[in-house]
């Protein structure tokens, strides 16, 4: 396969593990006949003579100097079969963006996990963010075990693969050299390893004077007070790692307070000492058991006196033991193997949701209007499907309640903002990941968009302009909800798309009918132009759970009403019809829509053709109810149409969808969900059972 790997260096192991761990790592896969090509960002710290690799001979090194350069990488990038990016990359979240948004199948090799995870819960994105989690198809760590669990059920990683270090064992082996120490330590001086350090070795020489002991590694404090029998080497070269090991009779192993708490961590350290077949003293931790033995292939103390009893012991048995693991499973050739069946996974995985699903290149979904009633429904099928759901919304018409199952979910982001005003700048500073935006962002009950119509208007035609634009600049499909309003009161029975309808432009409805009209008008514009892929659905009336109460149309005012004991208001004689589809079938209308070939360039009716009237409504809503209240007749709203039944062969040819749920059956579960809305509202009868 052809790999891109973007890390923090390969060129320099000066002051980072990185180099040499992709050194290892990538001659292997190379060696396996794939093809690889490393971008390091350059950086003044890794350059010079601090460059100590120019020339790889197992694949090309090549440097970009800042961001923008990445750009001219964009084809070499599209056309990988696989590129990773890995911690600590400068700029790392937006080179996983740039990444995610032309990789065919992308991946973050995560060396240093517990830092990265312990950033992220600190809100410090230096290098990845957790909403570019979900983004590459497969998260590579350093770090095993539960962690792993954490990547993917709270990170949203599609995958989460453990990708340990490994060893070099042709650099690390047992040389036959004399023992010169009983116990020996290798590793730089950090603080919270000390006192591990301090109980397992340096107290260890104190109590032991006839035993010789090591501390090999830079940075410790002056003030350590050394006991005699310690011998320090300040800096001891790799190359003579695999001498001072051998020399040792046993040595230690000594883990970071975060590689502990995070279990499943083992340095690399470890595996070079097991290398060279010197028995090893390990602190404990929660995995090391699933890779060393204890009793047989490592020793574990946790005391001064273990490590003393550990001392009396002959443990050449369980270095060779521990070797022979390390061979088995744990050089640069094993990962190699692993890293190609992780990727191969990936790339197989991502293949599968290619042709299933709308996610492509770990793109985003914006739901604009998502806290809505119908919004709310939307995000929730679209986060169940796999997508990552930004939901925008200004909440004038909406309950931040709808959202309440959503918000905990990893893939699920809201964002308050109004579409007449510019688009905030956590979406528009993102806009090339967006690949579907789906516009539902308005007030759509005639009371609703009645109280503010200059807003209601705007909302329409600015709001959607704004969307087109996003749209246009990610390259992402729009799908703008228009209404069944545009046919206004219609002369035509039912309605078909084709019929241009018989709207009063100078009404109160008119800056709902005419700014969705106005809508449509602009977003077929974008699609006539080139500059977006469209689709305009027309949506009939809606009803199911999550409608707000107070929002005035007619299925929530009579289910409340009923539930409630309140008078029912039947606008004129109640003998107008209209046609309910429920909740879930119109929202897999509009994902089927979203998702339908073609050019969009027609409008597609969605509803429920079961027209019937309001009366006859009401006659459903007191059955499922056994309310009694007391119908209380009002004025016909001026210009409410007459009579509307969506003619909907169009959205069966094209989608092949059709509404599924039966009127009783939605009936039921709406009042079911209005009757713990109102809390039982006052002694009331409740829902009867279903029909
Ligand atoms: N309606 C009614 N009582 C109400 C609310 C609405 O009789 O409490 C009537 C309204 O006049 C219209 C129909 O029910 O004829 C559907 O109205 P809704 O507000 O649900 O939406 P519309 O289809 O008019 O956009």
């Amino acid at each position: 396969m052809k790999l891109i790997v973007l890390g923090l260096s390969l060129g320099s192991s000066w002051g980072n593990g990185h180099a040499t761990t992709f050194r290892a790592l990538l001659k292997a896969f190379a060696a396996r006949g794939h093809d690889v090509l490393f971008l390091e960002r350059e950086v003044p710290w890794y350059a010079g003579a601090h460059r100590d690799l120019v020339d790889p001979d197992f694949c090309r090194l090549e440097y970009y100097p800042d961001l923008a350069a990445l750009e001219s990488w964009k084809d070499e990038i599209a056309a990988a079969d696989a590129v990773i990016v890995g911690s600590y990359v400068p700029d790392g979240v937006a080179v996983g963006r740039f990444v995610q948004a032309h990789a065919r199948t992308s991946a973050f090799y995560d060396i240093d996990t517990p830092v990265t995870l312990a950033k992220l819960e600190r809100g410090d994105f230096e290098y990845l963010s957790p909403e570019i989690v979900p983004g590459y198809d497969v998260y590579l760590s350093f770090t095993g075990g539960p962690t792993l669990d954490r990547l993917e059920r709270h990170y949203g990683s599609p995958a989460a693969r453990a990708l340990f270090c490994s060893v070099d064992a042709d650099k690390y082996r047992p040389l036959d050299v004399p023992k010169k120490w009983d116990l020996t330590y290798l590793g730089t001086y950090s603080p919270d390893r000390q006192p591990t350090l301090d109980t397992l070795l340096v107290e260890v020489a104190r109590r032991c004077p006839d035993k010789r002991f090591a501390v090999a590694g830079p940075q410790y404090p002056d003030d350590i007070d050394w006991p005699a029998n310690v011998d320090r080497i300040e800096h001891l070269p790799p190359v003579d790692h695999a001498d001072f090991y051998s020399a040792s009779r046993m040595t230690l192993n000594v883990t970071r307070a975060d590689m502990i708490a995070a279990g499943w961590s083992p340095s690399v350290r470890l595996f070079e000492a097991a290398a060279c077949g010197t028995p090893i003293l390990s602190d404990r931790w929660d995995g090391l058991d699933q890779l060393f033995e204890p009793g047989r292939e490592i020793m574990l103390a946790d005391t001064t006196e273990d490590a003393i009893a550990a001392l009396r012991e002959d443990a050449a048995a369980m270095g060779q033991a521990a070797r022979a693991n390390v061979l088995a499973a744990h050089t640069a050739d094993h990962r190699a193997e692993e890293l190609e069946r992780h990727l191969n996974e990936a790339m197989n995985k991502k293949g599968e949701r290619m042709t299933h699903t709308t996610r492509l290149n770990g793109k985003l979904t914006l739901v604009a209007g998502g806290a809505g009633f119908i919004g709310s429904h939307l995000c929730a099928a679209l986060l169940a499907k796999g997508d990552h759901v930004v939901c925008l919304d200004n909440l004038q018409t909406a309950r931040p309640s709808n959202l309440r199952e959503l918000e905990s979910h990893p893939n699920f982001e809201f964002v308050e903002a109004d579409i007449t005003g510019p688009l905030p700048a956590s979406v528009a500073d993102r806009a090339h990941r967006f690949g579907r935006v789906y516009n539902l962002a308005c007030a759509a009950s005639p009371p609703q968009y009645q109280a503010d119509p200059e807003h209601t208007m705007l909302t329409c035609v600015v709001g959607t302009s704004h969307l087109l634009r996003l749209a246009e600049q990610a390259g992402a499909r729009f799908l703008l909800t228009s209404t069944s309003e545009v046919y206004g009161d219609p002369e035509m029975h039912p309605q078909q798309e084709g019929y241009r309808g018989f709207v009063n432009c100078t009404g109160p409805r008119a800056c709902y009918d005419e700014g969705k009209r106005a809508a449509e008008a602009l977003t077929f514009d974008y699609g006539r132009m080139g500059r977006a892929e469209v689709r305009v659905a027309r949506i009939f009336n809606t009803y199911g759970p999550h409608m707000n109460p107070d929002d005035g149309r007619v299925v929530s005012n009579l289910v409340c009403q009923a539930l409630s004991g309140d008078p029912i208001t039947i606008y004129g004689d109640g003998s107008q019809t209209r046609s309910f589809c429920y909740v879930s079938d119109m929202v897999a209308g509009l994902m089927a829509l979203m998702e339908s070939g073609g050019d969009g360039l027609q409008p597609v009716n969605l509803g429920n053709p079961n027209e019937m009237t309001v009366n006859e409504l009401l006659g459903h809503v007191l059955a499922l109810t056994g309310s009694t209240a007391a119908v209380e007749h009002r004025p016909l709203p001026i210009d409410d149409p007459r009579r509307r039944r969506p003619d909907i062969d169009r959205a069966k040819a094209l989608l092949d969808w059709e509404p599924r749920v039966p009127l009783a059956e939605g009936l039921a579960a709406t009042c079911a969900w209005f009757a713990e809305e109102l809390g039982g509202a006052g002694g009331q009868p409740m829902v009867a059972a279903a029909e």
